[in-house]
């Protein structure tokens, strides 16, 4: 049988056979038991039906897989972690490239440094480093694919202390559009080097990611401490008013939420606004205990979570509340800074949020994002103050688009603070976004390199960086 889209064969049986034999991973087509499963992907609300689903067992199989879809002419979704909030990673009717299967990982703790396969999560790669003592900025929630969130720049824990995930990354092998492997550094191939470091999917297949680590842990002082909804506005300025003076080794996130019914937290508040500071200190414990005192004592905490813990235990902490399966709309922006004013909009349209789960994260910037050469990667906005995550998810499709509708009004609310945007942190594919996220001279420069290693754009399932001869 072919594999159709719709009515329409697109391919021969015969093509996809000889596919087939020539890979080592496994094909997947509609007509498999295993091909639900293997086109799900994180965020339900991109339900989508491939054409073919190449499971790839190594880097040989993504140069095939890679000819194939170009040859064919067929759509590219390539898939890591499966995370893309704008649906990236699937596709109706093309190929996805699923690297899941490649989860190789190298550690070599006396130069600290790691060689990563691109199907590697941040809950393996953090298991394998963490043995060591070592880790690199990686993903609040450890689902995350390691490559995605490292191609938009990767906002975590380790922020401040370490910059961006895409900071750390001191080369990758990449398949570009016309089936060859190569690798990009600083001294090969640098301008691939620098438009990979927050420019996406847009340049090929990354096959290896190798990247620098920093020690932490294995014990840090992390957690969360929460605040009740009457004191939401003082917490927020008090929370505001300390970032100014906090050591680069304390990196923290405010988020104004609904309570989830969770053991952890009294009963009397679930189901209310809450804000939660949640922070890692990245160094020793004494040091972060005494760094992050002022942050419990905002006003009254009705829980105070925050102690020393394993940093791979912070790293899973917010996972249940963030699995696989339900509808999610995520928008974010950069912000120059956060007055009274921005607060009490954040409130109050948090407030008008009627999403099951809708929280607001006030990522705090600053520290080695800041300090790292402004124009040294292609992740452009280094200069934010703070970076605002606004999420709405439900369980299902039931009152999604307005909970999406509220997750946009909440991004024009604070329009007066915004500077630019993140590609990692947005469900809205397309060139406002593009334009947001890269300023001119940045754009350009990822333009030239889009034409340089995929002029014909035959990768376009991301932020799209159009090659000049396709405006
Ligand atoms: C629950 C959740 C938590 C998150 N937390 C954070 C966070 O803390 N910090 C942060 O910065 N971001 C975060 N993100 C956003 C995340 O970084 C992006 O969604 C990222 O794209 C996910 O990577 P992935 O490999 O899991 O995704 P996938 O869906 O597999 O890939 C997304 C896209 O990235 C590109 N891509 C992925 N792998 C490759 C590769 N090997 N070669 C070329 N292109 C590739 C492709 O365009 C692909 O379609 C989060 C997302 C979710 C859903």
């Amino acid at each position: 049988m072919a594999a159709t889209v719709g009515e329409r064969d697109i391919i021969g049986e015969a093509t996809i056979g000889e596919l087939e034999a020539a890979l080592r991973g496994q094909l997947v087509r509609p007509t498999d038991p295993g091909y639900d499963q293997a086109r799900a992907v994180w965020n339900a609300a991109h339900d989508r039906h491939p054409a073919l689903i190449i499971r790839c067992a190594g880097t040989a199989d993504v140069v095939r897989a890679v000819e194939f879809a170009r040859s064919e002419g067929l759509t590219v979704a390539v898939r890591g972690g499966a995370h893309s909030i704008a649906g990236f990673s699937t596709c109706d009717g093309g190929v996805v490239i699923d690297l899941s299967p490649m989860q190789g990982i190298r550690v070599d703790p006396a130069g600290r440094r790691a060689v990563a396969q691109p199907g590697l999560t941040w809950s393996a790669f953090d298991h394998e480093t963490q043995a060591f003592g070592l880790a690199v900025t990686g993903g609040l929630v450890s689902s995350t694919g390691i490559a995605g969130l490292t191609l938009g720049g990767g906002i975590g824990w380790l922020l401040r202390k370490c910059g961006l995930t895409c900071d750390n990354l001191l080369s990758a092998d990449v398949v570009t559009a016309d089936g060859q492997l190569v690798t990009a550094s600083e001294d090969e191939h640098p301008e691939l080097f620098w438009a990979l470091r927050g420019g996406g999917g847009n340049f090929g297949v990354v096959t290896s990611l190798e990247y620098r680590l920093h020690p932490v842990g294995p014990l840090v002082f992390a957690g969360p401490v929460f605040y009740a909804a009457a004191d939401a506005a003082q917490v927020l300025r008090g929370w505001r008013d300390l970032t100014a003076t906090m050591p680069d080794e304390l990196t923290t996130l405010a988020n104004i939420l609904v309570a989830p019914p969770v053991p952890f937290l009294p009963e009397a508040v679930h189901g209310q606004m809450v804000v939660g500071i949640i922070g890692v200190y990245a160094g020793p414990v004494e040091d972060g205990t005494r760094a992050a005192q002022p942050l419990r004592t905002l006003a009254e905490p009705v829980a105070d979570l925050m102690g020393p813990m394993p940093y791979a235990a912070m790293q899973s902490l917010l996972d249940p509340l963030w699995t696989a399966g339900a509808q999610n709309y995520f928008t974010g922006t950069m912000l120059s800074g956060l007055p009274d004013e921005a607060i009490e909009t954040l409130l109050a349209q948090h407030a008008a949020g009627q999403a099951p789960v809708h929280e607001l994260h006030l990522h705090h910037g600053g520290g080695a994002m800041a300090n790292a050469p402004a124009g040294g990667t292609a992740f452009a906005h280094r200069d934010a103050a703070y970076i605002l995550n606004i999420l709405a998810r439900s369980p299902d499709h039931e009152g999604f688009d307005e909970h999406a509708g509220w997750a946009r009004g909440t991004h024009q609310a604070m329009d007066p603070w915004s500077t630019g945007g993140y590609v990692n942190f947005t469900s809205e594919p397309g060139q406002d976004t593009v334009r947001a996220s890269y300023p001119p001279g940045t754009h350009a420069r990822l333009v030239a390199a889009k034409d340089q290693y995929d002029p014909t754009n035959l990768f376009q399932l991301n932020q799209n960086i159009r090659p000049s001869g396709r405006r």
